[in-house]
């Protein structure tokens, strides 16, 4: 099966949340870095988008 890791993490300076297939992703916000709090494995073809479920 084709997965892919997304990360969800917080960002403990702005008190956002967010989530990305980077890496090692930054906060949208102040760009700095953030606290990956989680990297479920999700299949590639079904790339959940916020408001869809
Ligand atoms: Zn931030």
């Amino acid at each position: 099966m084709n997965v892919q890791i997304m990360a969800h993490w917080s960002c403990g300076d702005c008190d956002v949340e967010g989530r990305d297939v980077a890496a090692e992703p930054t906060c949208w916000n102040c760009g700095g870095a953030v606290t990956v709090t989680a990297r479920p494995a999700v299949p590639a073809d079904l790339r959940p988008t916020d408001g869809a479920a």
